[in-house]
C-alpha cells in the first residue's frame, strides 16, 4: 500500500489538490460490497454517505449486466437497439402520466444543463431561479448559478436566488416564514422580467439536500410553483439526489413533495457508478424541443448504459430498497430524534426514508465544529458520513440504499456513542 503522504504528494503533482479530501486522514479504498468499503490497509468502513452506489458497491447483478452488453454490444443512439428502449420504457413507468419522454446524458450537469436549454427554447426567456445555497453541477451555466459551493464563477446576470427558509431555525410563525419566502421569491420573478430576462425556469432540489435538508413551511413547493408558472417559467427538479426511491414512500423526491414538475432530471445513483443521467420530461415539451434540435449525445443511452439502467431498477424491486428505505428511515428518525431529545448541541433531527440529519448549534448559533468533530468520530467508529448546508452544521447521512437491518444499528450507535463523546 502506498502511504497517505506519498499517493498525496503524486495526486498534487497530476490531478492537483483543488478537489477537497474528505477527512483530516484521507482513506484509500481498494474494494466494496453492498455497504462496506474496504482500505487498504484491511480495516472495513460501513458506507452511511454515498448514493452513487445505490443498489451496493460492486453489486452483482449491475455487473453482470455491464459485462454481458458490453462484450456483445455497445453502440450509440443513431444505430436501432431495444435495449435503451426496454429500459426508457421500466423508467417512464415510475412517473406520473404526463411525465412520459426521456433524454439521455451521463452526468447530472449533463442533464441539467440539457433541462435548461429545453426550458430557454419552450419559454423564449433565459432568466432561471434557484435557492441561495444550492449546486446543480460543473458546466459554465450551472456554475453561474451555483450558490452553495465555491466557484470562480459569478452569478450570472439572469440568475436570482432567493432563500429556503428552515423552520427548524427559525423562531417565527410558519405562515409568516411562508409569506416573506414568497414575497422575496416575487421580488426575484419582477427582477428578471424588468430585466428584460423573462423566467425560463425555477431549478431545485425537492428535498433541498445542499441546503441542509430545511423544514420547509407548508405551501412553500407550491406557491414557488404557482408563481413561476404564472410567470411562464418551467419548474425543473434535479433528483440528482432525491430520486431513485430515497424517499422510501416515493420513487422520486417531487412526488414524495407533492409537486409536479415540467422536466426532471436525475443522475448519480441511475448507474450505481456508471456514468449515466436523464431528463424526463412531456411529450409537448420534448416535440417543441425536437423540432428546432436533432439530439445526439454520443455515449448517452448506449446499449450498456441502458443493460446497467436496468439491472438497478430490478435490484431495487428485488430487494425492495425503496420499501427498506421507508421502513429503515423511520427507525433511524426515531432514534435521530432521541440523540436531538438528549443533547443541547443537536437542534434538530432532520429527513426523509434513507436521507437523515442532524443540526448542531450552541447557544442559537450553528455548529459546524461539532458536525466535523462528530464525522472524525464516526469515521474512528468505522462509519462514513459527511455535512451539508449553509453552515456545514447538519450531518449529511445519505448510505447506499443496499443498507440492511443489520447496518442501521451499527450506524446508530456508533453515532450515539460519538455523540456521548462531544
Ligand atoms: N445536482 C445535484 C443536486 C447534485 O448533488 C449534483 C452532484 N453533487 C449534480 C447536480 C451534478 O451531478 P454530476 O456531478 O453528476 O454532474
Amino acid at each position: 500500500m502506498t502511504s497517505n503522504a506519498a499517493l498525496i504528494a503524486r495526486r498534487n503533482r497530476t490531478i492537483g489538490p483543488y478537489s477537497p479530501l474528505f477527512y483530516d486522514e484521507p482513506l484509500q479504498f481498494v474494494s466494496g460490497s453492498g455497504a462496506w468499503l474496504t482500505e487498504a490497509s484491511g480495516r472495513r468502513y460501513l458506507d452511511g454517505y454515498n448514493n452513487v452506489p445505490h443498489v451496493g458497491h460492486a453489486n452483482p447483478r449491475v455487473v453482470a449486466a455491464m459485462a454481458d452488453q458490453a462484450a456483445r454490444l455497445n453502440i450509440h443512439t443513431r444505430y436501432l437497439n431495444d435495449r435503451v428502449i426496454d429500459y426508457s420504457e421500466q423508467l417512464l413507468a415510475t412517473f406520473a402520466p404526463g411525465l412520459d419522454r426521456v433524454l439521455y446524458g451521463n452526468s447530472g450537469s449533463e442533464a441539467n444543463e440539457l433541462a435548461i436549454r429545453i426550458a430557454r427554447q419552450q419559454t423564449g426567456a433565459v432568466g432561471m431561479i434557484v435557492s441561495d445555497f444550492s449546486y446543480h453541477g460543473t458546466t459554465i451555466t450551472l456554475a453561474e448559478l451555483t450558490t452553495g459551493l465555491q466557484t470562480r464563477e459569478p452569478l450570472a446576470p439572469h440568475i436570482r436566488a432567493f432563500r429556503i427558509p428552515d423552520l427548524d431555525t427559525d423562531s417565527r410563525p410558519e405562515s409568516e416564514v411562508l409569506a416573506t419566502t414568497l414575497a422575496e421569491l416575487d421580488t426575484a420573478i419582477r427582477s428578471l422580467q424588468e430585466a428584460g430576462f423573462g423566467v425560463a425556469a425555477a431549478l431545485f432540489d425537492p428535498l433541498f439536500s445542499t441546503e441542509g435538508m430545511p423544514r420547509i413551511p407548508a405551501g412553500l413547493v407550491d406557491g414557488i410553483v404557482q408563481r413561476v408558472r404564472a410567470a411562464g417559467g418551467l419548474v425543473i427538479a434535479d433528483e440528482v439526489q432525491s430520486g431513485f426511491g430515497r424517499t422510501g414512500s416515493h420513487m422520486w423526491g417531487h412526488a414524495a413533495v407533492g409537486m409536479e414538475p415540467d422536466l426532471v432530471t436525475m443522475g448519480k445513483p441511475m448507474g450505481n457508478g456508471h456514468p449515466m443521467s436523464a431528463v424526463v420530461t412531456s411529450e409537448a415539451v420534448l416535440d417543441q424541443f425536437g423540432a428546432h434540435n436533432e439530439f445526439f449525445n454520443t455515449f448517452a443511452g448506449n446499449p450498456v448504459s441502458a443493460a446497467v439502467g436496468e439491472a438497478v431498477l430490478a435490484e431495487m424491486t428485488a430487494e425492495r430498497l425503496q420499501e427498506r428505505a421507508g421502513e429503515l428511515g423511520a427507525v433511524a428518525l426515531a432514534r435521530f430524534r432521541a440523540l436531538a431529545e438528549r443533547h443541547d448541541f443537536v437542534r434538530s433531527a432532520k429527513g426523509t426514508g434513507m436521507f437523515l440529519g442532524l443540526d448542531f448549534a450552541v447557544a442559537g448559533a450553528a455548529a459546524p465544529q461539532i458536525a466535523k468533530q462528530v464525522v472524525e468520530g464516526m469515521k474512528s467508529r468505522g462509519v462514513l458520513i459527511s455535512r451539508i448546508g449553509r453552515d456545514s452544521n447538519v450531518l449529511k447521512v445519505r448510505p447506499p440504499l443496499a443498507f440492511g437491518a443489520t447496518e442501521l444499528p451499527i450506524l446508530l450507535d456508533a453515532l450515539d456513542d460519538t455523540l456521548s463523546e462531544v
